[in-house]
């Protein structure tokens, strides 16, 4: 049986083959210049450092966090805390009025990033929710020009006959086979059972929602079974996360002389030259916490800053880019007034619901497996599934120019957005997508509640 990329190990195969380097030592970065400095190893910078180096370019990778690829909490899939222990950055949270709340933003803290802590939830979003980033003022950002990439980089491992009987389903065209994130179901799969009573009570709560066989597939169906980017290991008979790190960092594949991996040290600041061109990095070790030597390295061609939606933003400030009167609150000169940075964060909330299950099966210990994978049904309902007939009047007052105009206005008083005409061009973008699209709203069958 071929084994998928993701199984290798990287301290076996670069001291055998002389691949990428990655090390916890500052010697390695401390007064170099490279071609590209990229400041992050999660989702985007992996794949970056990852497709630059393989076109011989020289790139340093500076990663915060440690290597978590050890630690069974990152690389088993099915030992996945929730909320993450480790590799969790657990930043603060604070409302508008500045109160600090009893609550954090998960956000990975390892190489690989968030993807070391995710849910491992694999499917595409919409055509319409794609186009949408182009109408914002992103030229090129749309679905045909995405859509190859999302089968580019999925190495989709088809279920087998046993797993599609217990509720896996493929669209076949709508995968990618030979990319280097593997996606699969797991094995085996969650509790059929109760994936099978979800099916069919899902008709009697939302009565237009209609089943299909792959949430991958975009363009009719609002209730499916989706893929995970989880891989199975026959030697352990364990069912194995596949995180950017995996795909793009440790795989065999993937080993590039011209790549170096700075773990455990964080970047401070961009450094310019006098015509505001980034020049490189200072970075520090991030276990002397602002108490050891800190260092410089250079960029010839370019610094990208990778460091996730909350840790890129300060990284700009310390550097002299953003608003004025932030920056000035913390005594930081100003290169450049950039005063969105920092701002118009959308969050991915969440609430919960859950339904009680009928008596008769309260007792059956088969609806419970000990195991902490999701169960493979997800449905997206609309705002007709969800509000039935008063959809059309939440739809009017979400959309109605009063209630858009004063939700604009409180986000840029709470320092959210720069100016009103942009947090209302956001806001209607969302709505547009809540109102017109369906498939807007996330469900999912949490088989995964454990029996204790
Ligand atoms: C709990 C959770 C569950 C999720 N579930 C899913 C899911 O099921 N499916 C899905 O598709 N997406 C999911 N996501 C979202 C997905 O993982 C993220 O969108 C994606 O990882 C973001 O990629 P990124 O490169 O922007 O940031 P990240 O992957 O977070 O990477 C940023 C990296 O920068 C590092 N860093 C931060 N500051 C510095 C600094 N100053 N210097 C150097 N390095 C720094 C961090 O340690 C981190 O490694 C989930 C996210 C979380 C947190």
């Amino acid at each position: 049986m071929r084994l998928p990329p993701c199984h290798f190990s990287i301290a076996a195969f670069a001291a055998a083959a002389g691949g990428t380097i990655v090390t916890d030592n500052a010697a390695v970065a401390a007064n170099e210049t490279v071609d590209f400095v990229v400041v992050g190893a999660g989702l985007a910078g992996l794949t970056l450092a990852s497709k630059l180096s393989g076109q011989g370019h020289a790139v340093l990778l500076i990663e915060a966090g440690p290597d978590g690829s050890w630690n069974s909490a990152v690389s088993d899939a099915e030992d996945r805390p929730y909320p993450a222990v480790f590799c969790n950055w657990n930043y603060p949270l604070y409302d508008d009025a500045g109160k600090k709340l009893n609550s954090t933003i998960d956000a990975g803290a390892c190489i690989g990033g968030s993807t070391s802590i995710n849910g491992m939830v694999w499917y595409r979003p919409t055509r319409a929710e794609i186009d949408k980033l182009e109408t914002l003022g992103n030229p090129g950002w749309n679905w045909d020009n995405l859509e190859p990439y999302m089968k580019a980089i999925e190495r989709n491992i088809l279920p087998t006959d046993v797993q599609v009987a217990q509720g896996a389903g493929v669209d076949p065209e709508v995968h990618g086979y030979h990319g280097q994130v593997n996606t699969s179901f797991p094995t085996p799969m969650r509790i059929p059972k109760a994936v099978q009573i979800y099916k069919d009570g899902l008709p009697l709560v939302f009565s237009a929602l209609e089943i299909g066989n792959d949430l991958s597939n975009r363009t009719s169906v609002v209730s499916a079974s989706t893929s995970w980017t989880i891989w199975y290991d026959p030697v352990t008979g364990r069912n194995r996360r596949c995180s950017a790190a995996d795909a793009f960092l440790w795989a065999q594949d993937q080993q590039r002389e011209s790549l170096t991996v700075l773990a455990n040290h964080t970047v401070t600041k961009v450094t310019f030259d006098k015509d505001l061109k980034a020049t490189g990095v200072l970075f520090a070790g991030s276990l002397a916490k602002g108490k050891g030597p800190v260092y410089t390295v250079k960029a010839r061609k370019s610094v990208i800053l990778a460091a996730g939606t909350l840790a890129t933003s300060p990284i700009l400030e310390r550097s002299g880019i953003g608003k004025a009167s932030v920056l000035s609150a913390a005594r930081i000169k100003q290169l450049v007034d950039l005063p969105g940075v920092g701002a118009n964060l959308n969050d991915q909330a969440g609430s919960s619901t859950s339904a009680l299950m009928s008596k008769k099966h309260q007792n059956d210990t088969s609806m419970a497996d000990g195991r902490n994978l999701f169960g493979p049904e997800i449905s997206l309902v609309s705002i007709n599934e969800l509000w039935a007939t008063s959809a059309s009047s939440v739809a009017e007052s979400l959309a109605s120019p009063a209630n858009l105009a004063s939700r604009a206005e409180a986000l840029v008083n709470a320092g959210a957005a720069v100016t009103i005409a942009g947090a209302e061009k956001v806001l209607n973008a969302t709505i547009q997508l809540i109102v017109d699209s369906r498939r807007k709203f996330h469900l999912s069958v949490y088989t995964s509640t454990k029996s204790n």
